[in-house]
């Protein structure tokens, strides 16, 4: 898949094609050079987008066979090289094998998933008041753009890119610059493998003026972002004054409640994975954890026990439970969201250690609500516990922030049941900790966490990636009075 080079030092865009430059791609736990992938510049943004715009009517019009066949064969080249790609998953974006096979697991589901879509494009019959036949019909958008993140960069890329080609569109994908070959590389390979014809997809490898030329091409009429909410209002805000259609997958600032008279064990465990998992780095990672006041201290004790059974370690070493963080720059965000509020008065309970991108993972307490680790989203293996007083208080402190994503509370079912009415949040998960997925659930945030909309499913899937056409047809011309 990767092996024979054709992509090196090119971008994907009706074949491989030189860009404006090149991109070197670095293994964070190591240093090492991983390759090097083309950098696409505006002029590359919009020939693709050009490119994608003439190709997409036969796509369009093809049958749904045929768009089928190609997702389905793409799921079974990914599966027939799931050890180089997971390999190769390991390495650029530092996640252990863990995360990588559940990444990968969700990312074959998603292409399985979306060769059922074709099929499913249905419009209706609607009664109508005239002397005719009236239909909504499902159409194509036409050139989506997508705009993906370094932290789950191969499903988060494919949950639009798969659905959006299913369903009669072409594609311009902007993976991360830091995770171009997982996120860029290697979607255009499995689609080139399955068979997609070509101008159909683009990958185009680059930063943020990248990311603005997608937005800004004339042919991209929707704009597909996963990212931070800083970059997410960036986007919007460019796209809306196109008057694009705009999804916008955001951070989170995501809740672990343990209710009153929850088994504390395994409590304790749920949040240290919720905190932890994949280095703290999922929009869905837990950065609030809310415990009663009369278990916070026997909480915090066996939260730090859990941390500290942890290793942060290259994730190709079998002993490594955490791999590093993604680059210099998210380490010395996350130290100085630590810093800041232990200066405020908030206490390290154990970990925190750094070495090269590594960090122990770091459990907090004595929060307060204004300080920083429990207002901003920290993308790093970091825990902050804070105790509540009844339920009434812990559902404000829960609700108590911008972003709206995802949930987790432990304990009795009822109880929880009745919060769960009370908490804003796209996402709960009683019983379960905060980060899951499966491509067929509405998967999506409120608040500063997106704008409402959602992936997964059928009809998730069919009301982003298609347009509903009104469709009238009478045996004759009508008459008029003109
Ligand atoms: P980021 O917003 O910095 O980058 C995301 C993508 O946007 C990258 O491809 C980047 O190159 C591009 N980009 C940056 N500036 C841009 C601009 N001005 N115009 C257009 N594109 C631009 O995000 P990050 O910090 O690298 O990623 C982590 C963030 O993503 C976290 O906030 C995390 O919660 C969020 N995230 C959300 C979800 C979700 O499904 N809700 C999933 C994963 C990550």
């Amino acid at each position: 898949m990767l092996e024979d080079q054709r992509w090196a030092a090119k971008i994907f865009s009706s074949g491989w094609q030189p860009g404006s430059g090149t991109l070197d791609v670095v293994e964070p736990a190591t240093g090492a050079l991983l390759g090097r992938t083309g950098l696409a510049d505006a002029a590359d943004v919009a020939a693709a987008s050009a490119a994608a715009a003439a190709a997409q009517p036969a796509w369009a019009a093809a049958s749904i066979l045929e768009r089928a066949a190609v997702l389905r064969r793409a799921a079974g080249i990914l599966e027939q090289h799931l050890a180089e790609i997971t390999e190769q998953l390991i390495r650029e974006t530092g996640s252990v094998p863990g995360k990588a096979g559940f990444e990968l697991g969700l990312a074959l589901r998603t292409l399985l998933e979306a060769a059922g879509l074709p099929g499913l494009a249905q419009g209706e019959v609607l009664p109508t008041a005239g002397d005719r036949w009236s239909f909504a019909r499902r159409i194509p958008i036409g050139v989506v753009g997508v705009i993906s993140p370094f932290n789950s960069p191969i499903v988060l890329g494919l949950r639009s890119v798969a659905p959006a080609l299913a369903l009669g569109n072409a594609v311009l994908l902007k993976p991360d610059p830091r995770t171009p070959i997982a996120g860029g590389v290697i979607l255009a390979r499995l689609f080139e493998e399955a068979g997609l014809p070509e101008g159909l997809l683009h990958v185009l490898p680059g930063g943020a003026e990248t990311g603005q030329a997608v937005v800004r091409a004339a042919e991209v009429q929707m704009i597909s972002f996963t990212g931070s909410a800083a970059t997410g209002r960036q986007v919007g805000e460019l796209a809306a004054a196109q008057l694009k259609k705009t999804h916008l997958e955001l951070g989170g600032k995501n809740s672990v409640l343990v209710l009153p008279g929850a088994d504390l064990a395994r409590a304790a465990s749920a949040a240290a994975f919720a905190s932890f998992f994949h280095q703290g780095q999922v929009c869905m990672s837990a950065g609030r954890i809310l415990v009663p006041e009369a278990q916070h201290d026997e909480f915090v004790e066996l939260l730090c026990a859990a941390a500290d059974r942890l290793k942060a370690g290259d994730p190709r070493l079998a002993d490594s439970d955490l791999g590093p963080l993604i680059d210099a720059r998210q380490l010395a965000r996350i130290e100085s969201i630590v810093s800041d509020s232990v200066a405020d008065g908030a206490r390290i309970r154990t970990g925190g250690e750094t070495a090269g991108l590594f960090m122990q993972p770091l459990v907090l307490s004595g929060l307060r609500p204004e300080h920083r680790a429990w207002q901003a989203e920290i993308f790093g293996p970091v825990a902050p516990v804070m105790e509540y007083r009844d339920l009434d208080q812990a559902v404000e402190l829960v609700n108590a922030t911008e972003y709206g994503l995802s949930t987790a509370i432990l304990g009795d079912v009822g109880t929880a049941m009745r919060l769960a009415d009370r908490i804003r949040s796209g996402i709960v998960h009683i019983n379960e900790q905060t980060i899951d997925d499966e491509p067929n659930v509405p998967f999506g945030g409120t608040g500063a966490s997106g704008n409402g909309t959602r992936f997964g499913g059928a009809a998730a899937n069919l009301e982003a990636y298609t347009e509903t056409q009104w469709l009238t047809v009478r045996s004759e011309i009508a008459d008029y009075p003109f």
